[in-house]
């Protein structure tokens, strides 16, 4: 089959690869009919996840037809259109009982690896890194799914595949993301990043009750999608200085909670903007903190702030006293998917979503070096990439 696979930073090639096989009972193999590029696969794609391998095939966030299924698999069978969530996971251990899915402890074959960077190790996840299982990805003409007989959402009839791929992660993400900031009636909620995350983060809490949502990116067509899309309030963090216009629209006090959902390879200005690279370059810091240092300087005393980007290792100048002193709380996580699968299609039936909107381009996975060159650098104006193999 043909498979988007890992060579390298910037180097991703399609490559004819062997076909996925049904190793376990619990395993299907899906015939991938829609996958997308995320911006977690940017951090691969950028050389800041360690444990990749050249060959590694990429892609977590995909759906498809069942073409085969292990013997203990009891609830698919061939010819099930399903969406699969990108963290892997058994269904049963202590954490999937707690619906901590993305920290299932049967997952992540090597987890030895995780547990020397992490303490702990997560779930696994398909197509992302050694450190989280060395799974074969989802950028590709087929895939095998381990543990499908917990990890899929079934299709319903009358449903494309825009609209329901991005069950699969990034719409779970950006409502676990304003779920965890304890939204109230009145809440101000700022969000750091307007990628598909952050466009699906902002409809989310103005869902579960935001009364104003404030959008900081540097893109005019993102920040244009979260206002003519969302109806956030837009600023442009090259036009503005970021702190003071948050003070400015909330009587000094600052936003009652604040979401990242930019990650570890912020964009920063300025002095500390180059600090950060040039640490960064030098393997001297895994991430670029910028937008997460602002969101906790920026946050009101008692907020939350939920981070839904992602990070690596070991983050530099993070102002933690902010944290402690003004009683803020933090909530992030990989999503719990499995979690939020079956309500979030329920909110996509009644028409409260519609997540193909954030969708400018399609592409043939032939394509997939073209189209990570465009999202990762944002020509042609690119917020998300939809490939069909
Ligand atoms: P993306 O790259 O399309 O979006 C990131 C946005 O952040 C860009 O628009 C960029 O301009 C903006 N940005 C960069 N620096 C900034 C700064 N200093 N201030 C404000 N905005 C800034 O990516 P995406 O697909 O939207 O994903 C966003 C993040 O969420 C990534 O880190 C990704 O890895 C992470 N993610 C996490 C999960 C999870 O389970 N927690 C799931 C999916 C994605
Ligand atoms: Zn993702
Ligand atoms: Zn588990």
């Amino acid at each position: 089959m043909r498979a988007n696979c890992w060579y390298g930073k910037k180097d991703v090639r399609i490559e004819n690869v062997p076909d996925p096989e049904i190793l376990n009972p619990r395993d299907a193999i899906v015939k991938v009919t829609s996958t997308a590029i995320c911006g977690s696969d940017l951090h691969l794609y950028d050389g800041f996840v360690p444990a990749m391998e050249k060959g590694d095939i990429l892609g977590h966030e995909f759906m498809g037809e069942v073409v085969d299924v292990g013997d203990a698999v009891s609830n698919l069978k061939v010819g099930d259109r399903i969406v699969v969530p990108f963290p892997i996971a058994c269904g049963s251990c202590f954490f999937c009982q707690q619906e901590l899915y993305s920290v299932c402890e049967n997952s992540n074959p090597n987890a030895w690896m995780a547990e020397k960077m992490w303490g702990h190790s997560p779930a696994g996840i398909f197509g992302y890194s050694h450190l989280t299982g060395g799974y074969a990805g989802g950028q590709a003409e087929y895939v095998r799914v381990p543990f499908a007989d917990v990890g899929h959402l079934k299709v319903p009839d009358g449903l494309s595949d825009e609209q329901v791929l991005f069950l699969s992660d990034i719409l779970p993400t950006g409502y676990m993301a304003a779920e965890n900031c304890d939204i109230k009636p009145g809440s101000t909620v700022a969000i750091w990043g307007c990628g598909p995350v952050g466009q699906f983060a902002i409809q989310s809490a103005y869902l579960l009750g935001a009364e104003r949502v404030i959008a900081i990116d540097r893109f005019p067509e993102r920040l244009r999608m979260a206002w003519e899309k969302s109806k956030a309030i837009a600023l442009n963090y090259e036009e503005v200085d970021v702190s003071d216009a948050l003070k400015d629209l909330t009587g000094g006090r600052g936003p009652d909670a604040c979401i990242d959902a930019v990650g570890m390879e912020a964009h920063g200005m300025g002095i500390m903007g180059a600090y950060d690279r040039v640490k960064q370059a030098m393997a001297a810091q895994t991430d670029r903190p910028v937008a997460l240092r602002e969101a906790l300087m920026s946050c009101r005393n008692g907020g939350v702030v939920s981070i839904a980007g992602v990070y690596g290792g070991f983050l530099d100048k993070v102002p933690f006293g902010a944290v402690m002193n003004r009683s803020l709380t933090i909530r992030t996580g990989q999503t719990h998917v499995h979690r939020y699968m079956q309500p979030l299609l329920e909110r996509i039936r009644n028409g409260e979503f519609d997540p193909s909107f954030v969708i400018t381009h399609r592409m043939a996975l032939d394509d997939a070096p073209l189209a990570y060159e465009m999202f990762c650098n944002k020509q042609d104006d690119c917020i998300k990439v939809v490939l069909k193999p």
